[in-house]
């Protein structure tokens, strides 16, 4: 019988185990980088014509991530059963060419007194106008003394217009502007008597539908001079180049049944085919935006990969690729304005944008948005990791996803591995990716969500402006 030598068997299991478990941890980080090469490869490759949101590139790579979300095993949350694709109506971009206004003799000077509004549709008309105050052209008794076929129709959007006396919203707008349209109106100038109501609401949203008719707006000061004329003739034409495309957000999910729900956010579109913002070769190139934002997709993608596998995670966790980013965050202001977006039911937004440069910036990464919670400070002071360290930002400035989930006063963590030459030129490729660093992140990235479970609460703090200025200072400098 041979003896034993117990101590050396369990050193040498211990070696092989080691061995084993090292070996294992290596191999699934070679899968893990081979599985992220490939995704950032194919999302930057020049066949994606850089990615630009509502072109051809930017739906293949919608529909190559969907492809992967669906291997992954993550449920659907698109628009329809089945579909991980979500779609907005972008109005961009939106060029206000020219506007006359006039009424009876005086003439009003355009984006001066008066300006189109998002709803205007182009047109030029000259008809009798009336001015119906606050009123609601329509249905009731009271309101069909407003005639306003074939009309020019003067109305104010004050908040006394509604009903409950609060805030005019655009969908109020939206509905004296369409009942108008309804009743034969051929053109509508809003003015707005009350402080309290701002007009912008009028302005800039990319998602607003335009109507049949020019909507223009006049500004108070303006207003006064015809404030007092019930009657007369008034001639109203705008003129606009208004490109709408329907850009989509991919999204997927895993139901852990729980009433919190986490959002892993990265987006996946780019600039597509323009100038270079540096250099002098100003001929169009494709704009590949491996680092902005191949990387952070394919970051998104192996997390849902890991949180799918992942033993007992309490939270249920949406990974979104949203689109539109470059445009003016169109795509995370579109899932933003769900019902079901607040911060009852999500704990916090996590975002990658610009996370395949470890190393550019010395060994950190930045994790922006700190003050957005009073707990992250300390919460990312006891996560740390061996080959980086964590540059904590108060602020979380509105240069990236995470701005719609603050204003929905939801807590925001964004990691990046920071700005470099190559931003937003033709030279941010794939062959300039550290995916080690990207492992490395992923691992971070793992710890720091599954250890967020552990936090009692993670309540919302407003971030200050001041904070917001020097963030900005800080990652642009
Ligand atoms: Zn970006």
């Amino acid at each position: 019988m041979i003896k034993i030598n117990l101590p050396l068997l369990v050193f040498t299991f211990g070696l092989l185990f080691c061995g084993n478990a090292n070996a294992q941890q290596s191999i699934y980080d070679s899968a893990s980088e081979a599985r992220m090469y490939r995704d950032v490869f194919i999302l930057a490759s020049d066949s994606f014509k850089g990615r630009e949101a509502g072109t051809i590139g930017e739906q293949m790579a919608a529909d190559y991530i969907a492809k992967q979300m669906l291997q992954i095993g993550l449920l659907p949350k698109g628009d329809s059963t089945g579909s991980y694709l979500s779609r907005f109506r972008m109005n961009y971009p939106v060029i206000y060419k020219d506007a006359k206004l006039r009424i009876e003799n005086i003439v009003f000077k355009h984006k001066e007194e008066f300006g189109a509004t998002d709803l205007s549709s182009q047109g030029n008309v000259t008809a009798p106008f009336i001015n119906i105050g606050k009123g609601i052209p329509g249905s009731t008794q009271k309101e069909k003394a407003y005639d306003v076929a074939g009309k020019i129709v003067i109305i104010d959007i004050a908040s006394g217009s509604r009903k409950d006396g609060n805030e005019v919203l655009p969908e109020d707008i939206i509905y004296l502007v369409k009942s108008v349209v309804k009743q034969g109106g051929v053109g509508v100038i809003l003015h707005n008597s009350s402080r309290k109501t701002t007009e912008d609401v009028l302005f800039g949203s990319p998602f607003t539908e335009s109507l049949t008719v020019p909507v223009v707006y006049l500004a108070r000061l303006p207003y006064n001079k015809i404030s007092k004329i019930s009657t007369g003739t008034c001639t109203l034409s705008v003129e606009i180049d208004r490109t709408v495309s329907k850009p989509a957000n991919v999204i997927g999910w895993i139901d852990n049944k729980s009433a919190k729900t986490v959002v892993i956010g990265a987006h996946y579109d780019h600039v597509g085919i323009t100038k270079s913002r540096t250099g002098g070769d100003k001929t169009l190139q494709i704009h590949n935006g491996a680092d902005d934002n191949a990387s952070g997709t394919a970051a998104l993608l192996e997390l849902a990969r890991w949180a799918k596998d992942a033993k007992s995670l309490k939270y249920n966790y949406i990974f979104a690729a949203f689109s539109a980013e470059e445009k003016g965050l169109f795509g995370s202001k579109a899932f933003c304005t769900r019902s079901w977006v607040n911060n009852d039911t999500i704990l916090y937004m996590l975002n990658m944008d610009m996370v395949g440069r470890l190393g550019c910036q010395g060994d950190t990464i930045s994790a922006i948005g700190v003050a957005s919670s009073h707990v992250w400070d300390q919460f990312l002071d006891s996560i740390q990791h061996p080959d980086f360290s964590i540059r904590k930002i108060n602020g979380a400035p509105a240069f990236s996803d995470h701005a719609p989930f603050l204003k929905k006063e939801i807590p925001v963590m964004y990691f990046t591995t920071g700005l470099h030459p190559d931003y937003h030129t033709p030279n941010d490729d794939t062959e300039f990716i550290n995916f080690k660093g990207m492992v490395e992140l992923q691992r971070y990235m793992q710890n720091f969500i599954r250890s967020a479970e552990s936090l009692p609460a993670i309540p919302f703090q407003k971030i200050h402006s001041l904070q917001n200025t020097k963030a900005y200072i800080q990652t642009f400098k």
